[in-house]
């Protein structure tokens, strides 16, 4: 199937029923994770559509020690199958000693999560994230499947909002990132994460708006 005939078939499924179709039509599905804000939706969602699926995790040794504990509650929860992934050592100390998020965080998300998943996409036929269409402009505009830097992205819950991927987190009863409590909705490194709404608290007071890794 084509670009074009993936997005037709796929577009008027649920998000559970797009992960299930895309089992049956990809061998080899990449699925990463930041156990951020509304995480729990999309991994319960493969929890129940393909329980076999591995999560990779960009460890890139900023997180907030409440997303590691989230990622450890929702993995227990859910007998995940969670594979941490890590840039260079000696260059992620570079970025630690030289504070490059501070400067230039472009090179530091770049050494720390694109470079990393640059390795081992090679492997695979399909990436799959949670990118939503309500989270900002650039990302309003993303169909379910699109070509992008040499594979194929699939985005299941594009078309969910923040407000529906929330209530179905409570309606599951599944846990809340402990963050989300406090203000803050978008959720990555403790440099570059402030509260706010939307991702209005990532990067603050930077131009960037994207880490590189999906857009
Ligand atoms: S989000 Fe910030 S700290 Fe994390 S990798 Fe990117 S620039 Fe570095």
């Amino acid at each position: 199937m084509n670009l074009e005939e993936l997005n037709k078939k796929y577009l008027p499924l649920s998000p559970l029923e797009r992960i299930q179709e895309l089992k049956k039509d990809f061998k080899t599905v990449l699925y990463t994770s930041s156990f951020g804000g509304t995480a729990a939706y999309l991994i319960h969602l493969f929890h129940l559509g393909n329980p076999e699926q591995v999560i990779h995790f960009l460890d890139t040794t900023y997180h907030f020690p409440e997303t590691l504990s989230y990622k450890k509650e929702l993995t227990e929860l859910l007998n995940l199958n969670v594979v941490d992934l890590k840039g260079d050592e000696f260059r992620n100390k570079f970025t630690r000693t030289d504070e490059t998020w501070k400067k230039d965080p472009d090179l530091c998300c770049s050494i720390n999560k694109v470079e990393p998943l640059e390795k081992i996409k090679v492997d695979y036929e399909v990436w799959v994230s949670g990118l939503m269409h309500s989270q900002n402009e650039i990302r309003s505009k993303l169909s379910i499947f699109e070509a992008r830097n040499g594979i194929l992205k699939f985005y299941p819950i594009i078309d969910v909002t923040e407000e529906e991927a929330k209530e179905y987190i409570l309606k599951n009863n599944l846990p809340l990132h402990p963050l989300k409590l406090q203000g803050y909705n978008s959720i990555g490194c403790t440099h570059c994460t402030t509260k706010g709404k939307a991702r209005e608290g990532r990067w603050i007071n930077k131009s960037k708006t994207e880490c590189g890794l999906h857009l």
